[in-house]
């Protein structure tokens, strides 16, 4: 039975870290969910007195990302107890074991934990040609898929492929790569985008199963609210370039070395739903915008299909903010005052001050 399993705070223990390791890993991912301050000891609570959830986690037609992503999270107990211990189970890339062992652990973790474990999947189902495009020990990616959600207690779509296809659904779609919630209807689904998606966000979408037992609340589109409800573009520090109609025209002009709005070379942001902003990448050191480019919107469906990575946002459906940037530039030469910085949202600034001072509190001590 599953509560015969250690729990998470046994296993932090028994890898060597301190107490206070394990507070600061509660707090870090407390803040990441957005959860207040009385939630750290709701989290720590649980991850004292939670045995681990046993998960498996499939990989289909994909690169790998999202796990690559998890592992390289910027604090070591999301790789060396949420990752280390899943690969226990079943994980194709980082078990121990291969061919019929690695097979064998699957299916005894399937039947052992019948209707208590988590399933996680990287990866699109091919379903063109009966399936045949991936196979893994002599099964389709689909029947492996579909063996393995049924005894599941919820499943947790890992990425663009799984949650929306990505690049392999892209048109013409040779394999008919397909995402996880088109194929297996009666099961809970979380999906969590992104190409990756930041390994923070995915751990605090496996702490908060391990913390409360249930998915995380999610939106209409099966995405954790907590990660992406806010757009890129209002936790973007060049919103106030936007604002103020100024952009780069082209990659190499003078105003890309000012820093101004990527909008017109092709930055999705303002239909993009990402924590990009908030969280940031590597240890919240930067984010593909801050480093120069614009968001090309991976974390939204068919965004493969939507034109040209370059081009302006204008063309896609649903672009309900300002028309173009040249309106936008209009507006604010006739405006006095464009307040600077009013759009970044006060509450994505409490979340990233929170998360970045225990980034610098966890330096100090290294350093000390
Ligand atoms: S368009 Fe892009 S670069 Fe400009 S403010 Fe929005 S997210 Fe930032
Ligand atoms: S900035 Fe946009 S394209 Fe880049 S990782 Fe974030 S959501 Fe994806």
């Amino acid at each position: 039975m599953v509560n015969q399993r250690p729990t998470y705070y046994e296993e932090i223990e028994r890898k060597g870290y301190s107490r206070r390791d394990f507070l600061k890993f509660c707090s870090m991912i407390t803040a990441y969910m957005g959860a207040s301050q009385l939630g750290i000891a709701q989290v720590a609570e649980a991850m004292e007195t939670t045995p681990r959830i046993p998960i498996i986690w499939l990989h289909f037609q994909e690169c790998t990302c999202c796990s690559e992503s998890f592992i390289r999270s910027s604090h070591p107990i999301v790789a060396d107890i949420l990752m280390d211990q899943i690969s226990l189970d079943y994980t194709e890339t980082l078990m121990a074991a291969s061919g019929h062992q690695a097979e064998l652990a699957k299916e005894e973790t399937m039947k052992k934990y019948k209707g208590e474990y988590i399933l996680c999947v990287e990866g699109t189902v091919p379903t063109a040609e009966n399936g045949v495009y991936c196979c893994i020990g002599g099964k389709t990616a689909h029947q492996v898929l579909e063996e393995a959600a049924e005894g599941a207690k919820a499943i947790i779509a890992w990425g663009t492929c799984a949650s929306s296809g990505c690049v392999q659904a892209a048109k013409p779609n040779p394999t008919t790569a397909t995402p996880i919630h088109k194929i297996i209807k009666n099961k809970p689904i979380v999906r969590v985008p992104g190409c990756p998606p930041i390994g923070e966000v995915m751990a605090g979408v496996v702490v908060h199963l391990v913390t409360f037992g249930t998915l995380p609340e999610l939106d209409g589109s099966k995405r954790p609210k907590a990660f992406y409800s806010k757009r890129v573009h209002d936790s973007c520090h060049r919103r106030p370039y936007f604002d103020a109609g100024l952009f780069v025209e082209t990659f190499d002009d003078e105003n890309a070395k000012k820093g101004y709005c990527l909008y017109k070379v092709g930055c999705k942001g303002p239909v993009t739903y990402n924590s990009c902003g908030i969280i940031k990448w590597n240890n919240g050191v930067s984010n593909p915008i801050q480093s120069g480019h614009g968001c090309f919107s991976c974390s939204e469906d068919d965004y493969w299909d939507n034109g040209s990575l370059y081009s302006r946002t204008t063309g896609y459906a649903g672009f309900g903010i300002e028309s173009d940037a040249d309106e936008v530039g209009k507006i604010a030469l006739g405006a006095t005052a464009v307040g600077i910085g009013a759009h970044a949202v006060a509450t994505n600034i409490r979340k990233r001050k929170l998360i970045s001072d225990l980034i610098d509190e966890d330096e100090t001590q290294k350093e000390s």
